[in-house]
C-alpha cells in the first residue's frame, strides 16, 4: 500500500492519446488499497493481492477419466483382441487402492484412483463382457483415458497472478488445488457527486430549465459493477465554497473523488478552482472526442477525476480512462479493452490528431459484419448509448475512411 504523490497526474502540457494516458497511469498511480485474507466464498469480483500458489497438485492422484476398465498396457496383445479376467471394482472416492494382478482388468469409474500397476483405461463402450472376462480391442495407446497426478497443475506453482480480478472460474481453481482463502485487495472507495445548479434528483419534480441528474447514477452503477465501494455525495450547487467543502470532506475517507460537469472553462465551472484550492489539479489535454475536458488531480490522500458534463463524454472517459485509474489504485492489472475488427457501414471524415469514438449498431451481411453509425452524434444524446451495440474507435492520425474499410469495434458489454 502506498501514498498518492501530489503530482501523480502531472503529465505536462502534451496532448495525450489514450495509450499515453494508460501508460502514464500504470507508471505513476500507486496501489492504495489495503489487503486482507478472505475465504473463497467472499472473493468473487475482488482483486488478488498476492500470487495464489497451489497447495496440492491437480489432479492430486492418478485417476480414470472415464467409466471403463483399467489395465496394464504390457498385458495387451498388439494385433488382436485381449481377454482379461475382471479382478475388482473401483469407484470415485475409493479409500484403498489395490494392486492390479497380472493379466487382469479392474472395473473403474470416472474419478476413481487407478489401481497400482495400471496405466491405461478402456472406455466401457469399446469393450465386450464375457462372464468374468472383458474382451479388449487392440490399438489403444499407453495412458489413454487416465489423468496422471499433477497433469494440470503441480503443487507449489503460481495458479493466479496478483492483480487478477477474481471470477468464479478462479475460485473453482483455487478450491481445486486445496486453497480455502486468498489475499485480496480492499475495494477502491469512490465518492461520486454531480455539479450544476440545473440538476435535480431523480424522483423530484422538474421545473423550467432543470435537468434530471443522469451522470451520477450511471457512474455509481458502473463503479459498483467493477467492484468499487461507492459513496453517493449527491448534487452540489455551482458554489465554490460548497464544492470545496465537499471535496475536502470526501477526501478523508475515499481513494477517488469522481465528479461530472463543471470542469470546462465557463465562469460557472467551479470544480477546477475548488480542486486547485484544496489540492492539485492537472488538466489533461485529451485528444479524444467525445471526452473533453478531463481534469485529474489529488486532494489529500485521494485522487480526483473531473469528467465532462455530457453523458456520452462521461461514458467514454470513464470506460477508457478512469477505469485504468481505478485499476491502478486497486492493484488490478489493467488490460486494455480488446477492440475487434468490423467493416464500416458508412464513410466518415475526421480531424487528424484526435481519437474519435462513434456509437454504432452491428449488422450482419453476406460480406461480413458492418458497423452502422447512430444518426445523432451529440455528446449529450443518452439514447445514442442505448440504441446502439458499442463504440467504434477511429485512430489519432486517421482523416477519413470509406464504407467497407476495417474499423476497431468495442461492444458495450466488454467495457464494464
Ligand atoms: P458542464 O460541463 O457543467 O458545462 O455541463 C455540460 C452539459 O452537461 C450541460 O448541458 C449540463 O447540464 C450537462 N450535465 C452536467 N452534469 C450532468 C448530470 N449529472 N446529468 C445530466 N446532465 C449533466
Ligand atoms: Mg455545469
Amino acid at each position: 500500500m502506498a501514498q498518492l504523490s501530489n503530482d501523480c497526474f502531472a503529465f505536462g502540457d502534451k496532448p495525450l492519446s489514450i495509450d499515453d494516458a494508460i501508460e502514464f497511469i500504470r507508471n505513476r498511480v500507486p496501489i492504495v488499497a489495503g489487503e486482507k485474507l478472505l475465504p473463497l466464498t467472499q472473493c468473487d469480483g475482488l482483486i488478488l493481492a498476492s500470487d495464489a500458489v497451489s497447495k496440492s497438485s491437480l489432479p492430486a492422484f492418478f485417476n480414470s477419466a472415464v467409466d471403463g476398465y483399467a489395465v496394464r498396457q504390457s498385458d495387451l496383445s498388439k494385433s488382436g483382441d485381449t481377454r482379461l479376467k475382471l479382478s475388482g471394482r473401483l469407484q470415485a472416492g475409493a479409500s484403498t487402492i489395490p494392486q492390479l494382478t497380472p493379466s487382469s482388468a479392474v472395473r473403474i469409474f470416472t474419478g476413481a484412483p487407478m489401481p497400482h500397476g495400471a496405466d491405461t483405461v478402456f472406455m466401457q463402450e469399446d469393450v465386450r463382457i464375457d462372464g468374468d472376462y472383458v474382451i479388449l480391442p487392440a490399438g489403444l495407446k499407453l495412458g489413454a483415458n487416465c489423468r496422471p497426478a499433477g497433469e494440470e497443475i503441480e503443487a507449489n506453482k503460481i495458479i493466479i497472478k496478483a492483480g487478477t480480478r477474481l471470477i468464479p472460474q478462479h475460485l473453482a481453481l483455487a478450491a481445486g488445488v486445496g486453497l480455502s482463502k486468498l489475499f485480496v485487495r480492499d475495494q477502491v472507495r469512490v465518492a461520486v457527486f454531480s455539479t450544476g445548479d440545473e440538476l435535480v434528483e431523480l424522483g423530484s419534480s422538474r421545473t423550467g430549465a432543470q435537468v434530471f441528474d443522469t451522470n451520477r447514477l450511471m457512474l455509481m452503477v458502473m463503479l459498483k459493477r467493477i467492484g468499487c465501494r461507492v459513496e453517493d455525495l449527491g448534487i452540489l450547487k455551482d458554489d465554490p465554497r460548497i464544492v470545496r467543502k465537499a471535496l475536502r470532506k470526501a477526501a478523508e475517507s475515499n481513494d477517488l473523488l469522481l465528479t461530472s460537469g463543471g470542469v470546462s472553462t465557463g465562469e460557472a465551472d467551479y470544480v477546477k478552482a475548488a480542486v486547485e484550492a484544496e489540492g492539485r489539479l492537472d488538466h489533461w489535454r485529451f485528444a479524444i472526442k467525445p471526452g473533453r475536458p478531463l481534469a485529474m488531480g489529488v486532494i489529500g490522500d485521494a485522487a480526483f477525476a473531473g469528467l465532462p458534463g455530457n453523458p456520452v463524454a462521461v461514458y467514454v472517459t470513464f470506460t477508457q480512462i478512469v477505469r485504468a485509474v481505478i485499476a491502478a489504485l486497486g492493484g488490478e492489472t489493467y488490460r486494455k479493452p480488446q477492440f475487434l475488427p468490423v467493416r464500416a457501414g458508412f464513410s466518415h471524415a475526421k480531424k487528424s490528431g484526435r481519437i474519435e469514438f462513434i456509437r454504432v449498431t452491428l449488422e450482419e451481411r453476406n460480406e461480413g459484419i458492418f458497423a452502422i453509425k447512430y444518426p445523432i452524434e451529440g455528446a449529450g444524446i443518452i439514447s445514442s448509448l442505448t440504441e446502439t451495440d458499442g463504440l467504434v474507435r477511429l485512430p489519432l492520425d486517421m482523416t477519413d475512411f470509406q464504407a467497407g474499410e476495417s474499423l476497431d469495434y468495442l461492444p458495450f458489454g466488454a467495457m464494464i
